[in-house]
């Protein structure tokens, strides 16, 4: 009976319910553990894991045995963010194929690419068949990654007949593209027969010129005003939005995001009234327009909009602490420590978690990673020394670390310097020039925005180490030449 009942919950989505319901029984039967597992699943939080955790440990040992909830276990873990229990069951269990795409797939969602390389690898020394969503799995890693030699070595295992699909196509698209590969990509766009849109998309800009009229929707334009936007055009992406006659959430948001990166605060304001007289609020304008005051340090306007998000979005503490850790850049960069402070604290009482920063490189096509204060390469000791070592060059060509960026009060051991030093794509870019002094191009993948700290230094070692680097964050790619100039002018 209780079966009937979970399993009636579950289709009503009534996911607590099913947890409870599951608490009342003495002995659950494995069918039982399979729907607490599935609902917990879909459910994917912090105490659906802790459920998942208990009872998998207290089931009795044979229901190891049975293959589906094996499956469904596995697949609760991934679902609820916890890839390393996955991967431990994974690795005790009958591999198949649905399994290795579901691992696959939730390394990629946790930004570990490098656990769905080895995936892939493991597969075809097991002589394992890959199948689209183990492909599309593979090069969605390979855009996370981002260098072009290891996206052609692996390439090259996708076999032929996979290659015309439509999917594989469009991601094949994005991931050249992040690889700063857009003659490959543009190789791959001209072998779609009917281009849809979101081929379109990848290539943005490159292919604006293709686009016909027919094509013109609400993603191309986005894509036309983001596009505007990096590139300080306001006066083109305003005169585009004027011209748009169905307007969308998006497009608002990339107008005003445009706005925002020129310092037109009033106007992103106006037009975030002005969408708001028929919509709900939407955060992102907000935090593009936060973003760009803090941009320009301008303690007034940042002030303005986040006093108005607290009574826009109130109780909601993922935003508020975004928001927060923006208006305290601002405050500690203009020196105002007092204000400053008081918000670390209103920081603390959210409860926020700081993302940490990752980056990767790849040197004789082997991959590094590296955590923002990392010590665990085995040539740490000799990375470090020459981040010194960098550090020194860059201040005798005038730079001055910028104590902005840092967001939390410096430990006892701890400089600006050593803080900012620390930031995992200054370890990667010391990692390249330790193993080739004479580097000319280096290349590095980061999982957040490059700080501006990083960004002005990264500019400075692009001179004078004459070596170009190319940084790809959260958001573009940056492609600091050796005139001391980068492909984003500033934007960023
Ligand atoms: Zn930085
Ligand atoms: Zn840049």
């Amino acid at each position: 009976m209780y079966g009937a009942m979970m399993k009636g919950y579950i289709e009503n989505n009534q996911l607590t319910k099913v947890v409870d319901l599951f608490n009342q029984i003495k002995n659950p039967s494995h069918i039982n553990v399979i729907v607490l597992f599935n609902a917990c699943a879909r459910l994917g939080t912090k105490e659906a894991l802790n459920i998942i955790r208990k009872v998998s440990k207290e089931m009795p040992k044979n229901f190891q045995l049975n293959s589906r909830l094996v499956n469904s276990l596995l697949d609760a873990f991934i679902k609820c963010g916890d890839c390393s229990s996955a991967e431990s069951l994974f690795s005790k269990t009958k591999k198949s194929i649905i399994n290795y795409g579901n691992l696959m797939n939730g390394f990629n969602k946790e930004n570990n690419p490098l656990k769905t390389l080895d995936l892939f690898n493991q597969m075809k020394m097991n002589s394992i068949q890959g199948n689209i969503i183990i492909y599309l799995c593979l090069i969605k890693a390979l855009a996370q990654i981002g260098d072009y030699s290891i996206c052609q070595s692996f390439i090259k295992h996708i076999p032929n007949s996979f290659l015309l699909d439509n999917q594989i196509q469009n991601a094949l698209i994005d991931m050249w593209s992040k690889s700063g590969s857009i003659d490959k990509a543009k190789e791959t766009f001209d072998k779609i027969s009917q281009p849809d849109r979101i081929g379109y998309t990848a290539m943005t800009i490159e292919l604006f010129r293709q686009i016909s009229e027919k094509f013109l929707d609400e993603i191309t334009y986005v894509c036309i005003l983001n596009a505007c936007s990096h590139s300080g055009l306001v006066d083109e992406a305003q005169s585009i939005f004027k011209n748009i006659s169905i307007k969308t959430e998006c497009i608002y948001g990339a107008m005003i995001d445009c706005f925002s990166r020129a310092s037109f605060f009033q106007q992103a304001q106006q037009l975030i009234d002005e969408y708001e007289r028929d919509h709900l609020p939407v955060l992102t304008m907000y935090m593009a327009l936060l973003s760009g005051a803090r941009n320009v340090n301008n303690s007034s306007s940042a002030q303005h909009i986040y006093d108005r998000m607290k009574k826009v979005f109130p109780e909601q503490p993922d935003p508020l602490t975004a928001a927060t850790t923006l208006l305290n850049n601002v405050y500690a960069s203009i020196g105002d420590l007092e204000k400053a402070s008081n918000i670390q604290k209103e920081l603390q009482k959210l409860g926020a978690k700081k993302k940490f920063g990752l980056s990767w490189t790849v040197i004789n096509r082997q991959i590094s990673q590296f955590r923002a204060h990392d010590q665990s390469h085995p040539r740490s000791n000799e990375i470090y020394a020459e981040v010194k070592k960098i550090s020194r060059e860059l201040l005798q060509h005038g730079h001055q670390y910028d104590s902005s960026w840092i967001t939390r009060p410096l430990n006892q051991d701890e400089t600006i310097e050593s803080v900012l030093c620390g930031h995992s794509e200054k370890l990667a870019i010391a990692w390249n020039f330790l193993e080739n002094p004479n580097v000319k191009r280096i290349q590095v993948t980061n999982n957040l925005r490059v700080c501006g700290d990083c960004h002005r230094a990264i500019k400075l070692i692009a001179t004078v180490r004459k070596c170009e680097i190319i940084i790809r964050d959260a958001n573009r790619n940056h492609h600091f030449y050796t005139n001391g100039q980068c492909s984003c002018n500033d934007y960023f």
